[in-house]
């Protein structure tokens, strides 16, 4: 069986045909040579009709998908077109590439594919390629993913925000959450208020005013916006960024506690005592919960801290909005007794948020609790696995590819 005998199988073009198969000079690489099929004419790239041919370029190389630890190369000379529909001369539009991009679509479809499942350093490795080509394969992807996904309706909503790069570079996460599809929406630069509404202008307000519940932290521009664009909607303050907050808060009591024992020569009772104090008690092994009521004995404004945000816990059991409201008061008149200042900010901005934080409880039987807390989560291990993200467009691509369920390209034969 021939080279060429497999492609017309898994990669065939009306309109072209593969002419023969041949080694590079290394013999590192296979050739294959493509002509245009006797009489069919070239198509314009910008009306994406045929037109007459003008003229021919140099040949180009069109990198497929490696076999058998041989690179595979497509050979094609490019003609260009005389389109009067357009008016202008035009470079041939073919249907294995992408405008200048040096991967064929198959290529490109299948590191995008590895690219999910691996980092992109992993996925150029893997195929002896460069994290340059991988990024190109994601972005075709990714475009024609954006270029072709049906919103349809959305009832929910939930935003967030996400720290990328070194230093305090945010992006602005949006995702639906609805009951039956949660994906990625929209991504954003910066966490402001211009930012949050460009997701709303793509969108537009017809969908917006449709929109039922939306999901967000205290991040007061973000509040501001749902506001303004979704004041039809049951806004939640979601619990995972109150409980977000009062851990920093009790682990700022930690810090300080810590430093302050270290400095009077004290026993350092607290070292190393962060996880215990901030993971759940139920999710802790046995000889940390040893260690955790060994520490309770003491009394240190961590510990006291530390017991009032495990008492704050009891919050989420209830369903009605009135018990759940009589609670959060009694819960912050305690926290504002305690004398503990960075616990005092807490009961601040939950009074602030009184009405949006019950909201949770208004809503509880109709959105999924949890939801926004596991798509950052996955939001993270992406970024994670694309380091080496210095600019916006990386980051972008990269939480678009694993979180946005975006159609793919369609391809004539599974690769993979
Ligand atoms: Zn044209």
């Amino acid at each position: 069986m021939e080279l060429i005998t497999i492609l017309n199988r898994c990669h065939r073009f009306r309109g072209f045909v593969y002419q023969h198969a041949h080694f590079s000079a290394d013999k590192k690489s296979i050739e294959v040579a493509v002509r245009p099929r006797k009489g069919s004419a070239a198509v314009c790239s910008r009306c994406h009709l045929p037109a007459p041919g003008y003229d021919q370029l140099a040949e180009r190389r069109f990198e497929f998908i490696p076999l058998w630890g041989f690179l595979v190369f497509l050979l094609y000379t490019m003609r260009r077109v005389d389109c009067r529909r357009c008016g202008i001369v035009a470079v041939e539009e073919v249907p294995w590439g992408d405008g200048k991009r040096t991967l064929t679509k198959a290529y490109m479809l299948f590191l995008a594919r590895w690219a999910r499942r691996l980092s992109w350093k992993e996925t150029a490795e893997a195929f002896r390629t460069s994290w340059d080509k991988v990024f190109d394969a994601v972005e075709h992807v990714v475009t024609f993913g954006l270029e072709h996904q049906v919103l349809g309706q959305i009832d929910a909503i939930g935003v967030d925000e996400i720290q990328y790069a070194k230093g305090h570079k945010y992006l602005t996460l949006v995702y639906q959450i609805d009951l039956d599809v949660t994906r990625l929406l929209w991504v954003g630069r910066e966490r402001t208020i211009e930012s949050f509404r460009g997701f709303f202008a793509v969108i537009g307000d017809e969908l917006a005013s449709k929109i039922v519940f939306v999901c967000s932290d205290m991040w007061e521009p973000y509040l501001k916006v749902i506001r303004e664009k979704c004041s039809e909607a049951l806004h939640i303050l979601d619990r995972f960024h109150i409980v977000a907050k009062m851990n920093k808060a009790l682990d700022e009591v930690r810090a300080g506690e810590s430093r302050r024992i270290a400095s009077e020569g004290g026993v350092p009772v607290l070292k190393k005592s962060r996880w215990l104090l901030l993971k759940r008690e139920e999710n802790l092994k046995t000889e940390q919960r040893f260690r955790l009521r060994d520490l309770l004995r003491y009394n240190l404004k961590t510990i006291r801290a530390y017991l009032l945000k495990e008492a704050f816990q009891q919050l989420w059991d209830y369903s009605s909005p009135a018990w759940a409201g009589k609670f959060l008061d009694d819960w912050c008149r305690q926290v504002m007794r305690s004398r503990i200042e960075p616990m005092k900010k807490i009961p601040r901005s939950l009074r602030e948020h009184r009405e949006l934080i019950l909201n949770y409880f208004r809503a509880q039987k109709l959105l999924s609790s949890g939801v926004v807390e596991g798509l950052n989560n996955k939001a993270k291990v992406t970024m994670r696995k694309s380091y080496g993200f210095r600019t916006f467009r990386c980051p972008e691509l990269a939480l678009y590819h694993s979180l946005g369920k975006l159609p793919e390209p369609e391809s004539t034969h599974e690769f993979l």
